[in-house]
């Protein structure tokens, strides 16, 4: 049993005949209960919950204070390889994008980690092309150990990997891995994965379902916003998580929302999502599964992301480079796409103090566990 089998189960057509008949009756029963359903969901999402956008923002800010704290985490990317063997038609680093490719050596990824330390970040999140035999796990097995070095909190964002070599990574101190599904929409899927294991639409559906299997700290969902319609691929979005969620409960759980952005070779036909409809779906997850973290990254604009600031998102990346070695020498041509909030971590940090928040740059839990247990008990 894997979230496959549930997949098989759904109807893209009658999800979207459900989203695009909710009334303003359905938006008003979701925004009166305390514990939503997929249903009403739905009805936060659909074209009938816009009017009521201010409601659901007041909400969805009222809940992740109450959850979260003041506070947003960040975080920062570190690219080790623009290599790939996939044909993504969105992607830059596709392997038919005629790019200068470079894979850091282990001496250069020790380099990127103190240039990334001094700017003050502990939370990192690990990305590299999907490229099985050269950025593989014997890559993955001698990188880790050494960025663990730096950073007490680790994120993999790569190419899907196998039980065992999920559960060899933990012991190897991964704490966090981000798969994105891109689309639930299978044919629409097919179209924009032209070659290469990508093209396994079950294998990465099932990825969530192996890092469960080993009980990862945290992992991350989310689908590519602009291949298909974003409501409708957020709704699979929502059952997978409530899918993995009852059934791997020892995770925690995070949720992006990227938006396409310009790069080499660039698709045609994105289905776009505007500003507006960007807060409607943060707002919806937010409402829907309020102990979830949402991430938000540089690839939206400063204005907007000072906006989210206080909307919802609990985690932010500042001051990224989406190119293998940015922070110790910049190479703009290795870049997988543009980002368009290009301030300093400093800059960002003070526009979160500017929002009334504390910028969280430590992962807590990670340090208290390090602490001897006689830390926590009570005074004689
Ligand atoms: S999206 Fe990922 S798998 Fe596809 S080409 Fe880009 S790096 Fe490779």
């Amino acid at each position: 049993m894997s979230f496959y089998s549930v997949w098989e189960t759904l109807s893209w057509d009658d999800i979207r005949l459900q989203l695009y008949s909710k009334t303003r009756k359905d938006v008003e029963v979701a925004l009166s209960k305390q514990q939503l359903n997929t249903d009403d969901f739905m009805a936060l999402l659909s074209p009938a919950a816009e009017p009521y956008l201010p409601a659901m923002a007041q909400r969805s800010q009222q809940l992740t204070r109450q959850r979260f704290g003041n506070t947003l985490q960040l975080f920062i990317p570190l690219y080790l390889s623009n290599l790939c063997a996939n044909d993504c038609s969105y992607c830059g680093f596709s392997m038919s994008n005629r790019l200068k490719r470079k894979t850091l050596s282990l001496a250069e990824i020790e380099e990127e980690c103190r240039a990334i330390k001094a700017k003050g970040f502990d939370t990192l999140l690990v990305v590299t092309g999907e490229h099985e035999s050269k950025v593989g796990i014997d890559y993955f097995r001698q990188a880790l150990p050494i960025i663990k070095r730096y950073f007490s909190y680790v994120m993999f964002e790569v190419q899907p990997l196998s039980s065992d070599e999920y559960r060899e990574l933990r012991q190897l101190g991964l704490d966090s891995v981000m798969v994105y599904q891109e689309t639930y929409q299978a044919n629409t899927y097919a179209k924009h994965h032209l070659k290469g294991k990508k093209r396994d639409f079950r294998w990465r559906l099932e990825t969530p379902d192996r890092l469960g299997e080993c009980s990862i700290d945290k992992m991350g969902l989310g689908s590519l916003i602009g291949l298909e319609d974003w409501r409708i691929d957020s709704t699979f979005t929502a059952i997978h998580l409530e899918y993995l969620k009852r059934r791997y409960w020892r995770s925690r759980y995070s949720l992006s929302f990227p938006r396409l952005r310009p790069c080499a070779g660039g698709v045609d036909n994105i289905q776009s999502m505007s500003d507006k409809q960007l807060v409607q779906l943060i707002c919806a997850y937010r409402l829907r599964f309020p102990e979830v973290e949402l991430s938000l990254s540089t690839r939206e604009e400063q204005s907007l992301r000072d906006g989210l600031f206080n909307l919802g998102v609990t985690s932010v990346s500042a001051e990224s480079k989406t190119q293998p070695g940015g922070y110790a020498n910049e190479q703009h041509e290795l870049e997988q796409f543009s980002i368009d909030d290009d301030r300093t971590v400093n800059e960002v940090a003070k526009a979160i103090k500017a929002k009334g928040l504390q910028p969280v740059w430590q992962d807590w839990l990670n340090e208290l566990s390090a602490m001897p247990p006689e830390t926590f008990s009570s005074p004689e």
